[in-house]
């Protein structure tokens, strides 16, 4: 991309700018794309901040983010600075030998956090699988869980992502029917529900797996006290506590980590999304030295995890949540939107949770699903994602202006209305 996206809000134009138009290249994607989405049909071509534009030229406000892995907007220039600097000097080396950007992307993640050690990964759902076997490793090794026994607790309606084991403790029967056998060892008990978890935690618990707020079950904020009473429960029951904040943190929910609104601090984080800048897979597992410490050389392993371009992008990312900005931002942006979203209820609006700049919200059924409302607001200039049912999702670049954001409500009860 040359120039910035600078029109606003979706413009009429005759068409394409040379090259396929939008309905051409989604019909194009028909016969040779596997059929696993269903995007709204709308083609983006170039995007800057928190504005998309399509291949006619139409701007849309981008109040998805990526599902939060574009929190920083598209394009920022401090990430875009980083991998340019990056590609001009080293990309990948893999594991067999250090690189020169792993060891300060490591030390800053881990002081940012709030932890020790660092293993890095690409995608988040390689993030949970390496905090499921860096859980079983510890029970094993350090809590004396017999061979094969260890166990760990889920919650229902989780998000942990897609790979086999992961949906072998998933209860959306979307993502599990057809893809069995599935993967032993998991106990799946309600979220938000502490005596629940207190039963199916036992001597072969090697931790609780959960996300601090369900985020594509419709941004599922737990009760006050439950992340610091399965913290408690945890540590008083000899297992270990690993927070899902693949998409809650890096800024999210107004502070860094989803966690720290109950100042609860987890054995294990698992961090993915935003850490990537919106521009390279970058994941982590981030904890204690007692549980990373667990793994030694040829036990687990990525070829692309910690290259130096994911690290050179990770650090300018952590970098940027330092100064506390965007956490700012999140917490002071959140409050427009939260009282935005009050405003709507009873106006198409049955109900709605936000933390931050992360809000669910459940539009009245009769008033169309999720994914209708999501083409309307579409139509408007507007992108969101429907969660299920009748529940939209919004979740917008951190970067955004109050202007804009309340552009993207107005654009709401417009198409509720
Ligand atoms: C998106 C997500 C994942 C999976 O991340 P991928 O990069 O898509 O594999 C895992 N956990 C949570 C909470 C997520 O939101």
């Amino acid at each position: 991309m040359t120039a910035p996206v600078t029109t606003r809000g979706p413009q009429e134009t005759p068409g394409p700018r040379g090259g396929r138009g939008s309905e051409e290249l989604i019909r194009a994607e028909e016969p040779v794309l596997a059929h696993n989405y269903h995007p709204l049909p709308v083609v983006v071509a170039r995007a800057e901040g928190t504005w998309v534009e399509d291949v006619e030229g139409r701007c849309y406000l981008d109040m998805l983010a990526g599902y939060s892995a574009l929190n920083f907007g598209h394009r920022h220039p401090a990430l875009i600075e980083a991998a340019h600097h990056q590609l001009d000097r080293l990309t990948l080396t893999s594991r067999a030998f250090h690189n020169d950007r792993l060891a300060e992307f490591a030390e800053r993640l881990a002081a940012l956090t709030g932890q020790d050690m660092v293993l890095p990964m690409n995608t988040g759902a390689e993030a949970v699988e390496s905090g499921v076997k860096v859980a079983r490793k510890w029970a094993y090794d350090v809590k004396g869980v017999p061979a094969d026994r260890a166990t760990i607790v889920v919650a229902a309606d989780n998000f942990h992502g897609r790979t086999t084991t992961i949906v072998s403790f998933s209860t959306d029967e979307t993502a599990r029917s057809g893809f069995g056998p599935f993967t032993p060892g998991f106990r799946i008990v309600p979220y938000n529900d502490l005596a629940a978890l207190e039963a199916a935690v036992d001597e072969t618990t090697a931790a609780v797996l959960i996300e601090p707020i369900q985020g594509e079950a419709g941004v599922i904020i737990p009760d006050d006290g439950y992340l610091a009473g399965v913290r408690e429960l945890t540590r008083r029951r000899g297992c270990l506590f690993v927070a899902d904040e693949i998409q809650s943190g890096l800024g999210r929910t107004g502070s860094t980590l989803a966690v720290e609104h109950e100042s609860v601090v987890p054995d294990v984080l698992l961090l993915g999304k935003a850490l990537g800048g919106g521009i390279v897979p970058v994941s982590a597992v981030v904890g204690r030295r007692d549980v990373l410490g667990v793994l030694h050389p040829g036990e687990h392993g990525s070829t692309f995890g910690g290259n130096p371009l994911a690290a050179a992008v990770g650090t300018a990312v952590v970098e940027l949540l330092e100064t506390g900005e965007f956490q700012r931002r999140a917490a002071e942006l959140g409050v427009i939107l939260r009282e935005g979203l009050a405003g709507l209820v009873g106006k198409g609006v049955v109900g709605f949770r936000s933390r931050g700049l992360w809000a669910g919200v459940d539009v009245d059924p009769a008033l169309g699903t999720g994914r209708e409302i999501s083409e309307r607001l579409m139509r408007e200039g507007i992108l969101v994602k429907d969660t299920h049912g009748s529940t939209i999702r919004l979740a917008p670049p951190l970067t955004i202006t109050g202007e804009e954001l309340r552009e993207a409500l107005g654009a709401l009860e417009k198409v509720l209305g």
